[in-house]
């Protein structure tokens, strides 16, 4: 393809909406608007990566520093809007909602008799830890729901230290919302108040650590009470019990017992499709230096950037149109800068695209019958015989 062709236009700065620094490199270097529009150039680039999808290594021609499981590869990236639960040691890697570790229980410590406690204004397991001076695992948090096939009031427990996972609790109750204060009082339950015990018509689920931890603080049922002590078979029993919480950082790796991080990160691919423009995104992210773009060699869409500098003598332009033509007939896909612009111009636009190699057709070299050729990653150029000029490229 020729420069002029593809309409190409850098620019000299950094966009000031930039949230990212990939997304900045791809708009100077003319791939994308900074109002997130794929420019012919970027267009372009995402055509070569559908190309290659198909191959079965493609993720890995990506190098990028992903981490995925069976389903789904993400990229790892502070602005990204998908929360994901990695093992650093064994790869384990999922979405946060759905995530798993290991959970571990108390020490077995004797059931102690329920003792109920004045505990005004804790309305909160925070508060109500505080207040109480203990731990927050040392609480059952109770969270109320409807489920809406049947109306039929939801009453979970998981511990206090832990987070509820909806999607989990929605695998084994089909669809809820949250349960309205009607609902609630008629229950037998009290908003901020709350546990399982006496409740009337309540499908109670506990998480399965619940059993496993005893003498938990929980709700009287009553405003402004809790009861200490309370004990999962002695006091109340659940229809459904299931791990329905989800991983946190610092969490032991179910698989190896590593602690696990909680990574941001991007969608790149899933089971059925790949983000073709997020992978875009995410190849700027990582492949990049301070001069611009700096794709690897399969996955950039053109492997050689060709400029000619305009001679005295010699007509340099015709000579650039020959090897563009040779190179195409060998294969070798080029993005031809085929501007009269100066030297500078292009060597600076040639940086900021990030072709594997760039080949500069210049008066002086073309008298020894040489072209130069310079690889985008290495500082130094090399002088190679036009008739040389495809076998290098191809080295
Ligand atoms: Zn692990």
């Amino acid at each position: 393809m020729k420069y002029r062709d593809l309409q190409i236009q850098t620019q000299r700065e950094f966009p000031s909406n930039m949230r990212r620094e990939g997304f900045g490199w791809l708009v100077r270097a003319g791939y994308m608007t900074r109002e997130n529009e794929i420019l012919p150039l970027g267009k372009q680039a995402i055509e070569h990566l559908k190309s290659l999808a198909s191959q079965p290594n493609f993720i890995s021609l990506l190098s990028l520093p992903v981490i995925a499981n069976q389903q789904e590869t993400f990229f790892p990236i502070t602005t990204g809007s998908i929360e994901v639960i990695h093992c650093p040691s064994c790869g384990y890697a999922s979405r946060k909602e759905i995530s798993q570790f290991k959970k571990i229980p108390f020490p077995t410590e004797e059931q102690l008799p329920i003792e109920k406690v004045l505990t005004p204004d804790c309305h909160t397991i925070e508060s109500l830890a505080k207040f109480l001076g203990i731990p927050e695992e040392k609480t059952a948090k109770a969270l109320m729901f409807t489920r809406i096939v049947d109306n039929k009031f939801i009453f979970v427990v998981v511990r206090g230290d832990m987070q509820l996972s909806e999607a989990k609790l929605k695998k084994l109750i089909g669809d809820f919302r949250l349960g309205i204060s009607e609902e609630i009082v008629k229950a037998g339950a009290a908003a901020g108040y709350a546990s399982p015990i006496g409740l009337k018509d309540a499908l109670i689920v506990v998480d399965d650590l619940i059993p496993q931890s005893a003498n938990l603080v929980a709700g009287a049922n009553e405003a402004g009470f809790h009861l200490k002590n309370t004990n999962y078979g002695r006091d109340y029993t659940a229809e459904i019990t299931a791990d329905i919480v989800m991983a946190n950082a610092g969490d032991a790796c179910l698989n190896c017992g590593s602690k696990l991080d909680l990574v941001n990160a991007e969608l790149l691919a899933d089971k059925k499709d790949f983000q073709f423009e997020i992978i875009l995104n995410a190849l700027a992210e990582t492949h990049h230096d301070e001069k611009g773009l700096t794709f690897p060699k399969p996955i950039a869409s053109f492997d050689v950037y060709l400029m000619q500098v305009p001679g005295k003598e010699m007509d340099t332009r015709s000579k650039a149109e020959e090897i563009y033509d040779a190179l195409r007939s060998a294969d070798i896909s080029v993005l031809f800068d085929d501007r009269d612009e100066r030297a500078g111009v292009k060597f600076n636009d040639a940086d900021l695209i990030g072709c594997p190699i760039r080949v500069t057709v210049g008066e002086k070299n073309l008298k020894e019958g040489m072209v130069e050729l310079k690889p985008r990653k290495e500082k130094a150029n090399i002088l190679v015989r036009i008739e040389n000029l495809v076998e290098e490229i191809k080295k």
